[in-house]
């Protein structure tokens, strides 16, 4: 897939907000500072979408953005930045709980952890909602390039272990080599075909 255009279609605050479209979409979510906005904006070429955070946790809107006037690539806010207020957090929850709950038009997600760090219980909770609403996902290793060779062979058996399951797709990815950033469109592709 070649991206073509790029735009901001939609920034919601609330569920309320959220909009009815034609189009497909995939979503992306993760714990902040977990390269999330590096990687959409490696996966547009750098046209710049997504503001590379400086202070975790402040995005805490759900972005639309069109892709080639054809689906939505949609960026959701960032989790377990511990310094969020409960009030805020459960603002997040309920945006989130209704966007996943609700979306006929959601066709995957694209869980990203950190490959460094491991999987948190945040990201295990995140895993769980999304069987639990029974939307395919695929978990994205983000910042592999910060992996020694002995730690990359061991990342899958990491996050298998951290998620608790052994059936997970995974694919290793880094905005700074841009490894995997064609695995990750092929599969986008793959998701709206669906
Ligand atoms: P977000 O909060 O999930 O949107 O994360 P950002 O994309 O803002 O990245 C958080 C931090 O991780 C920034 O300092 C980035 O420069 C760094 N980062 C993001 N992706 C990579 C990567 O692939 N490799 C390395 N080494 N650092 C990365």
């Amino acid at each position: 897939m070649k991206i073509k255009k790029v735009k901001l279609y939609k920034t919601v605050y609330a569920p309320e907000e959220l909009p009815q479209t034609p189009y497909k979409e995939v979503a992306f979510v993760g714990r902040s500072n977990v390269g999330k906005s590096s990687l959409l904006n490696t996966l547009v070429n750098n046209y710049k979408i997504a503001k590379v955070s400086s202070e975790p946790g402040k995005t805490r809107s759900v972005n639309f953005y069109l892709i080639n006037d054809k689906f939505f690539m949609v960026d959701l806010p960032g989790y377990g930045f511990a310094k969020v207020p409960f009030k805020e957090q459960k603002r997040w929850r309920d945006l989130i709980e209704k966007y996943l709950k609700e979306r006929d038009t959601l066709k995957g997600v694209f869980l990203l952890v950190d490959s460094k760090v491991g999987p948190t219980e945040k990201d295990k909770q995140m895993k769980d909602w999304l069987d639990f609403f029974g939307i395919p996902y695929v978990v994205v290793a983000t910042k592999v390039d910060k992996l020694k060779s002995s730690e990359k062979q061991k990342l899958k058996r990491k996050v298998e272990e951290g998620l608790k399951d052994k059936n997970l797709e995974i694919i290793p990815f880094s905005s700074k080599t841009r490894e995997g950033r064609v695995e990750v469109l092929k599969r986008i592709e793959r998701l709206l075909e669906a």
